[in-house]
């Protein structure tokens, strides 16, 4: 085995309130105008989720659709607070969270992954622990029920970080976790999906890396617990009509999934070719650590100005060392929702939530 890493512990408030101390020495009315943060969610502890962002407008919503991505994020929500609350870890929080949601048909994750090109489905996955760096991902497997419960497996029991396809599939087994037929993750709508998506593809549409309704529903969560310790992590189906073998940016650290106690958790969602390239997790992670930018202002600068200018769609949720929290995309919505200790839900859909 490797050695583990040392603990690493929250910097300083001197670091990582460097902005907020900045904004409290200007007169009040330049601190509320100039500090975005001001507004933001703030936690002892808590989580934050995501559901996928993507085209979700309120015209296109029917209520009984809207009750049920409510009633599931809700129910994510709620299991990782429960685990949070009798002081359990935020590793484990992430992971009961994120099993709801992988349960689900409603998001592209898990039971409701969507389809390759080929007609398969192929599932990516990954788990940080902000305390030690230590982490774990999956990408391509077929027949894991809960590819989150596998990058987990990874980052406790092996001494690597990644595990791709029947490698994957074989440590899964050796795990002693759920296999189920590739068949389990067949949905008609997601089927629906894959034939829309061929069918504008060869009318000349660029479907491949287009994130649309259709194609919305990665799910991920950020916790941090009582110990003061973060946890990010990150599941997906992909993007429908994905070429077989292709591997996003949510099982990559770094550029889907990222968390350290220095500085912030994040989990992102969006076109994964340029969540890689972009390495939009630690990007965020390193304006905190290394510039003193609130999350707020990190996650902004990243999707509403570098994403933005790339043409690139997306979100993230990021959950600061300082209990800070951000959902922020530049999508027409993104599902999302947070939880703090007085278990309190808050769930939101739409950009004017
Ligand atoms: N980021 C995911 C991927 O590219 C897709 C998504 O989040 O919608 O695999």
């Amino acid at each position: 085995m490797l050695q583990p890493m040392p603990r690493i512990r929250p910097r300083s408030a001197a670091l990582l309130g460097c902005a907020a101390v900045l904004a409290a020495a200007l007169p009040p009315a330049a601190h509320a105008q100039t500090d975005p943060a001001a507004d933001a969610p703030r936690v002892r502890w808590g989580l934050v989720i995501h559901g996928g962002a993507g085209t979700i407008r309120r015209a296109q919503m029917t209520d009984e659709r809207a009750a049920e991505y409510t009633a599931k994020l809700t129910e994510a929500l709620r299991a990782g607070h429960a685990v949070l609350v009798e002081g359990g870890s935020a590793v484990d929080a992430v992971v009961a969270a994120i099993t709801i949601m992988e349960d689900s048909p409603l998001f592209n994750a898990g039971k409701g992954a969507v389809f390759t090109s080929s007609g398969t489905n192929e599932l990516d996955a990954s788990i940080m622990s902000g305390a030690d760096l230590n982490a774990g991902a999956v990408a391509g497997v077929k027949r894991v029920k809960n590819p989150i419960l596998l990058a987990r497996a990874v980052m406790d029991g092996s001494p690597h970080v990644m595990f791709a396809r029947d490698g994957a599939e074989s440590f899964a087994e050796e795990q002693g976790l759920e296999i189920v037929e590739e068949s389990y993750f067949y949905t008609e709508s997601r089927m629906r999906a894959l034939e829309r998506a061929k069918e504008e593809a060869e009318q000349g549409g660029s479907a491949a890396l287009r994130t649309e309704s259709e194609k919305l529903g990665t799910v991920g969560a950020v916790a941090l617990d009582r110990n003061g310790d973060l946890a990010a992590g990150t599941s997906t189906g992909g993007i429908t009509n994905k070429l077989w073998g292709r591997v996003g940016d949510s099982p990559i650290i770094g550029a889907g999934t990222y968390a350290s106690n220095e500085s912030c958790g994040v989990s992102a969602t969006g076109q994964g070719e340029f969540f890689i390239r972009n390495v939009v997790a630690y990007d965020i992670c390193a304006r905190v650590l290394y510039t003193g930018a609130s999350i707020t202002q990190a996650t902004r600068t990243v999707i509403q100005e570098r994403l933005v200018d790339q043409n690139v769609l997306g979100g993230v949720v990021v959950l600061g060392a300082d209990g800070e929290i951000a959902m922020e995309f530049n999508t027409d919505g993104m599902y999302r929702g947070w939880i703090g200790p007085d278990g309190e839900v808050t769930v939101k859909m739409y950009a004017d939530d």
